[in-house]
Parts: C-alpha cells; sequence; structure tokens
C-alpha cells in the first residue's frame, strides 16, 4: 500500500527543504506517491497564477499534502497563497507544537507547547479597503464569526482530550476589542465548561506574550483567532529553539496540508544552508495524522538524536547562542542525509 500526497514544494528555500523531507520520509520504508504541483514564483511563469486551480484539485482528490513555504510580496502583488490555500480548503485550524529539542545555550530546555490558530478568519479574511480616494487611511475587517470561534474551541479541547494534554487556554483581546475579541471569549468561555476534565483558562494576548516569556511551563495548548495565533507561534518557535525547527499542520474537514511555520527565507534560497528540520518535522506531523505513529517516532527520535550529537546541523544550531561547543555549520543537504541514515536504521 502507498499513501498518495501532494507534494507543493513552494518558491525560496522551499524546494529544497521539501527534497529534504520526501528524502527522510521515505527513509521510514513506508511508500509514497507524489503528486507534485508547483505552486508561488514558479507557478506564476507557468500556469500565470501561484495558485492553480489543479493544486487544489489536488489536494481535493489526495485529502493530505505537505507544503514548502512561498513568498508573499508586501503591499501589492498577489495575494498571499498561504492564507488562499486555507480559505478555499477551509483548513480551519493551524496546529503547531512548540517542542524544544535538546541543546546546549538554548534558553527554554522543556518547551511543549500547541497553538491553536483560527485560519480562515479574523484580521486575515481579505476585506481591505482605503477611507478615502487619497488612500490617507485604511481600514482592515477583523471579522469573527460565532460558527467558526466554536468549530476553533471545541478542535483545540478535542486536540487536548485526545492528545492528553493537561490544559487549554484562550487568548484575545476582548477588553478592548469587545465585538470581535467579546465574541471569541463568550464563545471560548461556554465550550470550555463543556469539557470539565480539561483544565482551562483565558489570557488577554498582550500578557499572553509576557507569561510565555516569563514562565512558558504553565502553559500547554493555546487557541487563538487568525492574527494572534500567527503571532504567538513565531514567538513559542522562537522560545523552542527557533523557525528553523517549528512545524505545522492546516486541518480542516477533508483536506490537512501540512508545512512549516518559517517562510521562504528568500536571502537563504538555493544555498542548501537552511534547517531543514521544520519541513521534516512537518512530515512527522504527517504521519502521526495518516495513523502512522511508528513512523513518526523513528523521525522524532532521529532528529533529536541529530540535534543532540550536533556533528551534522545547519548554520542556525551551530550559532554561539545555540551551543557552548563550536559547531561547524553542515549543509541542508548532509543534515537531511544524516537524519534519513539514523532513521532508515532504527
Ligand atoms: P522567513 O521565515 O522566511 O525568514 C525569517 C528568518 O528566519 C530568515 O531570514 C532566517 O534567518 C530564519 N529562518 C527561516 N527559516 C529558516 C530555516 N529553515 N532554517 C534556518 N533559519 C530559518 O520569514 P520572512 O523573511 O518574514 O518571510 C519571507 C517570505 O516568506 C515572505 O514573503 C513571507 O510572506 C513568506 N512566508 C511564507 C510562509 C508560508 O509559506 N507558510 C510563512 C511565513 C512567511
Amino acid at each position: 500500500m502507498s499513501y498518495k500526497i501532494t507534494l507543493l514544494p513552494g518558491d525560496g528555500v522551499g524546494p529544497e527543504v521539501t527534497a529534504a523531507a520526501v528524502k527522510v520520509l521515505e527513509a521510514t520504508g513506508i511508500k509514497f506517491e507524489w503528486e507534485t504541483i508547483d505552486i508561488g514564483e514558479s507557478a506564476i511563469k507557468k500556469h500565470g497564477t501561484p495558485l492553480p486551480d489543479i493544486a487544489l484539485e489536488s489536494l481535493r482528490r489526495n485529502k493530505i499534502g505537505l507544503k514548502g513555504p512561498v513568498t508573499t510580496p508586501l503591499g501589492s502583488g498577489f495575494r498571499s497563497v498561504n492564507v488562499a490555500l486555507r480559505q478555499k480548503l477551509d483548513l480551519y485550524a493551524c496546529v503547531r507544537p512548540a517542542r524544544s529539542i535538546a541543546g546546549e545555550g538554548t534558553r527554554y530546555k522543556d518547551i511543549d507547547l500547541v497553538i491553536v490558530r483560527e485560519a480562515t478568519e479574523g484580521l486575515y479574511s481579505g476585506v481591505e479597503s482605503w477611507t478615502d480616494e487619497q488612500k490617507s487611511g485604511a481600514i482592515t475587517e477583523n471579522i469573527i464569526t460565532r460558527s467558526k470561534c466554536e468549530r476553533i474551541v471545541r478542535y483545540a479541547f478535542e486536540y487536548a482530550r485526545r492528545e492528553k494534554r493537561r490544559k487549554v487556554t484562550g487568548v484575545h483581546k476582548a477588553n478592548i476589542m469587545k465585538f470581535a475579541g467579546g465574541l471569541f471569549q463568550e464563545v471560548y468561555r461556554e465550550i470550555a465548561k463543556q469539557y470539565t476534565d480539561i483544565p482551562s483558562d483565558e489570557r488577554l494576548v498582550d500578557n499572553m506574550c509576557m507569561q510565555l516569556v516569563k514562565k512558558p511551563e504553565e502553559y500547554d495548548v493555546i487557541v487563538t483567532t487568525n492574527l494572534f495565533g500567527d503571532i504567538l507561534s513565531d514567538l513559542t518557535a522562537g522560545l523552542a529553539g527557533g523557525l528553523g525547527m517549528a512545524p505545522g499542520g492546516n486541518i480542516g474537514e477533508a483536506v490537512a496540508l501540512f508545512e512549516p511555520v518559517h517562510g521562504s527565507a528568500p536571502k537563504y534560497a538555493g544555498q542548501d544552508k537552511v534547517n531543514p528540520v521544520a519541513e521534516i518535522l512537518s512530515g512527522e506531523l504527517m504521519l502521526k495524522h495518516l495513523g502512522e505513529k511508528a513512523a513518526a517516532e523513528k523521525i522524532w527520535k532521529a532528529v533529536c538524536e541529530v540535534i543532540t550529537e550536533k556533528k551534522v546541523v545547519t548554520y542556525d544550531l551551530a550559532l554561539p547562542g545555540y551551543t557552548a561547543r563550536p559547531v561547524k555549520p553542515s549543509k541542508l543537504s548532509e543534515m537531511a542525509n544524516e537524519i534519513a541514515r539514523k532513521v532508515s536504521e532504527m
């Protein structure tokens, strides 16, 4: 039996990190049939659009995908492929675990947090306008609906129950945004009451940032709206060792698409330099989603071993802040080969 997976390498460092993830996934011995489709800059050249319909059709058909990052030019230019994918496929739950992987020199050694971010509405709804013809002001609408709050909060509590997590924290800014924040808060409280087996609390987003830096061990699963979740997941990625190691999944009722938290890092594109672990661990999350727990465990163990040994690690893990010992940085492909070698020997 083999799994048919939609593979979207993306652009920037995307093709390099997805090739690394494919190598490691295949080292588990599981059979995959990859349906590879260009999105982002290469798709514009080929199809005239960064998100061709064939990508959406493939994901709808295969129901599961692995994606590399895609560049979103600031301001004008094409709209975000990432936001469009989440909205068009209704990938409403963006799940981003932040787990620290042993390393001297990291500020925190035992981070284990999960951000569950609503990914289809809020400030990323794409409803924007100018206040006048002179563009002297701009409006971005923060659309929050009861049904989507219910869906994401329920997802977070179900996730916490299924994964045997300790607690759920709802994050909002209901004190200032009385309508949008207030609605999320109200729904969060209603649903939390239905999960008496899971301890829960709430934080305002500004306080949450401070608390996460000061005492991250007090938190576990964090559920929040789109923009707050985007920001908090970069923060928790930083706590756990950096963007190079932060994976994610975009989960909907019909389709699940796994991708790293980091972007296309254009300044490193084509240099065989960046850390492939975030994409590899996105593959690990994909295996768990497929029910391939033993293979996922092998990948996690191999990644932990390679990072702990620090013989073959990319530049970000060889920086003085990350390690007390001097380490010569390896290439992306060398680190991926080392992880794949360990996986195949387990
Ligand atoms: P970025 O994540 O691409 O890079 C920021 C910095 O983080 C890099 O300069 C690098 O120092 C570090 N970094 C990122 N990935 C790394 C890795 N694998 N290993 C080691 N270090 C790594 O963020 P950015 O520069 O703000 O965004 C670049 C582009 O990516 C933008 O167009 C943005 O819109 C897009 N983006 C895409 C996604 C996605 O596809 N899901 C997510 C975030 C950003």
